[in-house]
């Protein structure tokens, strides 16, 4: 990085190096630590680019002792000599830590008051801190890493999508209701009373609509807008490396983010190991092996149903369940037979306190015994057919959940998640990546349990028209949607979308809308179907996600560089904020008392 030269400096603090011992410069920053050795002042000033030491010595004049009188974070502009450093005092952790800069004069340009966090040092603060004095946090080392990296994993993906002739179209914000399955966010018209606009909650209409004005390529770092729950993997706004391509099949969408993600995890995964063999997985077999739409393929436990080993046996209580029809899942831990039973104890609080009724086990001795409550009622056989499915060895448990099909299967995820993690089965040094494909086209309805539209009402069914006229049952029609994960995390998803409105059309027939139902959420993409339309499809990636992975952080906060708290609350710029009453006649709002 070059500086612009001029009276602030003629070098920036990262630049300086022996082959500059001599010289006199110019340098500005803020005061990073200073530390007084008896007359000799040592600052470290900083800038963006990095730290170079600056010695102020009291003896050559007073004006050069009133440095001391400055807090640390004030910025400062200095002139002196660049020295080279003694051999003992050589900083091997700087770039310029062979030099310093022995200070002529110093001006300062602004004054810092005590800080209410530290930038040079590792000290913890609460969050509502960091938040409110975000531009002090920001100083931080570790964060204005996490921001950086975002920086230049935008700038990557830039290049990566224009190198592959992807057009970037900047799309509206101000604009109508995008039915991605969340809550909008709604903006008043102040010229067209009574009527809103919608934030969108992705570009998905209008990247459609890219695709029929014929731009066969489209992308952006969008950004979208879900008024949802806020959780530690959420945030209310977000960017979506968004993607549409025209004349495209599943595939070619899929293998097209896939190398633009394996590119851009590669150059910035740092000493992480990425496995490159990516596997494509079918939503069934997701549910099944994995109890999970977003499986953490790093953890090597997986799940096997064994309930025609319980039915008709002594263990009364899920004999009884699975004639009934219900499942039994289990999951085998490799070498926990020597746990003691407090830990077997432990497990069966936790899944109390996630709502199951226990968790029931059988010990595989090392001596080829059993032991544990159910095995007791169940004879060898049934044993034997448990270590056949489970490919049990000596020296193992199993664990088991039985409970109606899709919520034996959810059980078992968690419980599969968290004997992987209790046992640091995880290696947290890994990226494992999978497709989850084949997702059913339609859900059932959570009170009724009839037929109703899936999460992606874009998705085209698999199959097309005919699959949704023929199928026996249309719950097994599958959608052609699908999801790219990381490490358990949902890192995007997309789909091919309808070819034609006619499937478009029977799909809310299917699930009791008629068309003009259609025409009211789809009334821009309806009218287009009838000019032409280019069989396409797309995917849209988490930004955030992806940057958080990368940076190995928790949560999506740390990776953003100005955030609301976990309420969604801006506590820097105060918002959201009440508005004077001329901004709500304005906007023809009048708002309402809360009613509890
Ligand atoms: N718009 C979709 C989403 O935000 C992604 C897509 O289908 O391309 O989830």
């Amino acid at each position: 990085m070059t500086i612009i030269k001029n009276k602030y400096r003629t070098h920036s603090c990262a630049e300086l190096n022996e082959q500059a011992v001599g010289e006199t410069v110019t340098l500005s920053g803020w005061i990073h630590k200073m530390r007084d050795h008896g007359g000799l002042i040592f600052v470290d000033l900083r800038d963006y680019y990095g730290i170079t030491q600056v010695v102020f010595d009291a003896s050559v004049s007073d004006d050069l002792k009133k440095i001391e009188e400055n807090r640390v974070e004030s910025v400062i502009t200095i002139e002196g000599e660049v020295v080279a450093r003694t051999e003992e005092t050589i900083n091997p952790d700087l770039s310029t830590g062979k030099i310093e800069v022995a200070a002529k004069s110093f001006k300062v340009l602004s004054n810092a008051d005590v800080l209410p966090i530290l930038v040079a040092s590792d000290e913890k603060f609460g969050e509502d801190l960091r938040l409110k004095y975000r531009y002090i946090d920001l100083r931080r080392e570790k964060l204005k890493k996490n921001i950086q990296m975002r920086m230049d994993v935008f700038k990557e993906i830039r290049s990566i999508m224009n190198g592959k002739g992807f057009n970037e179209i900047q799309t509206p914000v101000l604009t109508a209701s995008s039915p991605e399955g969340a809550r909008d966010f709604l903006v008043p018209s102040r010229v067209h009373h009574g009527k809103f606009y919608a934030l969108p909650q992705s570009p998905q209409i209008f990247k459609e609509l890219s695709m029929v004005a014929g731009f066969d390529r489209y992308f952006q770092l969008a950004p979208c807008f879900r008024d949802e729950d806020l959780r530690s993997d959420r945030l209310l706004e977000f960017y979506q490396l968004d993607m549409e391509m025209s004349f495209v099949e599943r595939e070619d969408v899929m293998e097209t983010m896939q190398d633009n993600m394996m590119k851009v995890f590669n150059k910035f995964k740092g000493d992480k190991i990425i496995d490159e063999n990516i596997p494509h997985i079918t939503y069934q077999e997701a549910m099944e092996t994995y109890g999970i739409d977003r499986p953490d393929l790093r953890n090597p436990l997986v799940i096997k149903e064994v309930g025609e080993v319980f039915a008709g046996s002594d263990f009364g209580l899920f004999a009884s369940l699975v004639a009934k029809g219900n499942s039994v899942k289990a999951v085998r831990t490799p070498g926990t037979a020597g746990q003691p039973r407090s830990w077997y104890d432990k497990l069966n609080d936790w899944a109390r306190s996630e709502g199951a009724g226990g968790l029931g086990y059988i010990v595989f001795n090392e001596d080829g015994t059993t032991k544990g409550p159910i095995a007791k009622n169940l004879d060898e056989a049934r044993i034997n057919q448990i270590r056949e499915i489970c490919g049990v060895e000596n020296g193992d448990s199993v664990f088991f959940c039985c409970d109606k099909l899709e919520e034996a299967q959810k059980f078992a995820g968690k419980v599969r998640t968290k004997l992987g993690t209790d046992l640091e089965l995880i290696n947290k040094n890994e990226f494992k990546f999978c497709w989850v494909i084949d997702f059913p086209f339609f859900e059932k309805h959570e009170e009724t349990g009839e037929l109703a539209m899936g999460h992606n009402p874009f998705s085209q069914p698999r199959g097309g028209m005919e699959a949704l006229n023929n199928a026996e049952n249309p719950f097994d029609i599958l959608s052609e949607q699908y999801d790219f994960i990381c490490n358990g995390y949902e890192l995007g998803g997309g789909s091919i979308r309808h070819e034609t409105l006619d499937t478009l059309v029977k799909c809310f027939d299917m699930v009791g809308y008629g068309e003009e139902v259609v025409k009211e959420k789809f009334g821009s993409m309806y009218d287009a179907y009838h000019y032409g339309v280019p069989p396409h499809g797309g995917i849209a990636m988490g930004m955030e996600r992806i940057i958080m992975l990368l940076c190995d952080e928790p949560n999506l906060r740390e990776v953003v560089p100005f955030p609301a708290n976990g309420k969604g609350q801006d506590t820097m710029m105060g918002s959201p904020s009440e508005v004077s009453e001329q901004q709500l006649r304005e906007a023809h709002i009048k708002v309402r008392p809360t009613i509890k």
